[in-house]
C-alpha cells in the first residue's frame, strides 16, 4: 500500500477512475491543477465487452481498452491515479479531508465519480454471461446488437415491463420471467400480453450455455433457450462519500447536480452515473467536461481574490 503521508494536498480529488473520473482528470490536468484520481477499480466500465455508441470509435471499444487510453491520456498530463479507496469525506469548500487506507488527503475541490453497482439475477458465471454478451444490462447501450434475437427480462415488474416494452422494436420474440426474483402483477401481465410479450411463469433456474441461456420453468418441466436476458433489476448507488458531506441525493441515493454537476454542497462535484441523469459513458464525458471547467473557473476567482489556490 502506497504512504500517502498526513495531509498530502491537491487542486482536485477525483474519486473514482472510470471514463467520467478520468475525462474530468483530463480537462483538470490541462488546465494545470493538481490532481489526484482515487480508484479501486470494480466499476461498470471495466465490464463492457464492447461498447458499439460510444462516440469516435465506429468499430466499437472494449470498457478496459477505453479505461487504459483515458488513463494513459490523464496521467500524460499529470494526474496520479492512486489504487486506494476513499473511505470518507469530510471537511468544506477550499478543504476538504479524503481519508483512505493510505493516508489523507486534503483537497480544494471534490468530484465524486463513484458510478453505481448493477443488480443482477443469480446465475453462476454471471461475469462470464455479460462478457460473452448473454446477460446484458443497460438495453441503451446494446439493444441494436441484439435485433432478432430471443430476449427476455428479469426484474420487478414495472421496470422489466418498460425495458421489455423498449426492447419489443427490437426483436419479436420479448419475455417476462416471472418469480424471479418476485411475482409479476396481474395488471402488468395483461399490459405485456397486449403488447405482445410473453410472460413466462414459475422460473426455476438460469444456465448459461455456449450461445444464450437456457430459462429452466418450475421441476425441469420445460426449458427455453434465449440468446438475451436483460437485468432491470436497478442498482446501488455509490453516494457515500456525498452522504458524508450531507449532498442531497434523491429516493434512489442518486446525486442531485446542477448545470456544472456541482451538488447542494458547495466545491464537490457529481458526475457519471452516480449523479442524476442517463447513465451512459458520453454523458459522464459531458458532466467532467463541465464540473472540471467550473472548478477551474472557481479556483481563478478565488486566486484573483487573494484565495490559496
Ligand atoms: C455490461 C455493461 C455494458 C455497458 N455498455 C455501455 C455502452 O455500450 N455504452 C455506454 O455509454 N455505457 C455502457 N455501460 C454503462 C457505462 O459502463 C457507465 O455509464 C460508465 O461506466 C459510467 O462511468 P463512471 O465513471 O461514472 O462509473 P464506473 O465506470 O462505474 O467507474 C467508477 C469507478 O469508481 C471507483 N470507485 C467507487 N467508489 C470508490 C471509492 N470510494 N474509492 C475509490 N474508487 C472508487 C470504482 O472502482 C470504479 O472504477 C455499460 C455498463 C455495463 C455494466
Amino acid at each position: 500500500m502506497i504512504d500517502l503521508g498526513i495531509n498530502r494536498f491537491c487542486d482536485v480529488a477525483v474519486v473514482g477512475g472510470g471514463p467520467a473520473g478520468l475525462a474530468a482528470a483530463v480537462y483538470l490536468s490541462r488546465f494545470l491543477r493538481s490532481v489526484l484520481v482515487f480508484d479501486v477499480d470494480d466499476g461498470r466500465a471495466k465490464l463492457i465487452p464492447r461498447t458499439n455508441n460510444c462516440p469516435g470509435f465506429p468499430e466499437g471499444i472494449s470498457g478496459r481498452d477505453l479505461l487504459r487510453r483515458l488513463r494513459e491520456q490523464a496521467t500524460a498530463y499529470g494526474t496520479e491515479v492512486l489504487s486506494t479507496d476513499v473511505e470518507s469525506l469530510s471537511g468544506r469548500h477550499g478543504a476538504f479531508v479524503l481519508e483512505t487506507a493510505a493516508g489523507n488527503v486534503q483537497a480544494s475541490r471534490v468530484v465524486l465519480a463513484t458510478g453505481v453497482v448493477d443488480r443482477a439475477p443469480a446465475i453462476s458465471d454471471l461475469r462470464k454471461a455479460i462478457a460473452s454478451g448473454a446477460v446484458r444490462l443497460c438495453p441503451v447501450c446494446d439493444a441494436y446488437e441484439v435485433q432478432g434475437q430471443r430476449i427476455a427480462i428479469v426484474g420487478p415488474d414495472h421496470s422489466a415491463l418498460r425495458e421489455a416494452l423498449y426492447l419489443r422494436r427490437y426483436s419479436p420474440s420479448v419475455s417476462i420471467i416471472c418469480n424471479y426474483p418476485e411475482d409479476i402483477s396481474a395488471a402488468i401481465r395483461s399490459e405485456a400480453r397486449a403488447a405482445g410479450i410473453a410472460v413466462w411463469d414459475a422460473v426455476d433456474d438460469l444456465v448459461l450455455r455456449e450461445a444464450g441461456l437456457d430459462i429452466v420453468m418450475a421441476g425441469g418441466s420445460k426449458t427455453e433457450r434465449i440468446g438475451v436476458l436483460y437485468a432491470a433489476m436497478g442498482c446501488d448507488v455509490r453516494s457515500e462519500l456525498a452522504m458524508d458531506v450531507g449532498a442531497h441525493c434523491d429516493e434512489e441515493g442518486y446525486i442531485l447536480i446542477g448545470p456544472h454537476a456541482q451538488t447542494s454542497v458547495d466545491g464537490v462535484y457529481a458526475i457519471g452515473d452516480v449523479a442524476k441523469a442517463l447513465n451512459q459513458i458520453a454523458v459522464g464525458f459531458g458532466q467532467a467536461a463541465l464540473a472540471a471547467t467550473h472548478i477551474h473557473n472557481s479556483l481563478m476567482a478565488e486566486q484573483a481574490r487573494g484565495g490559496n489556490s
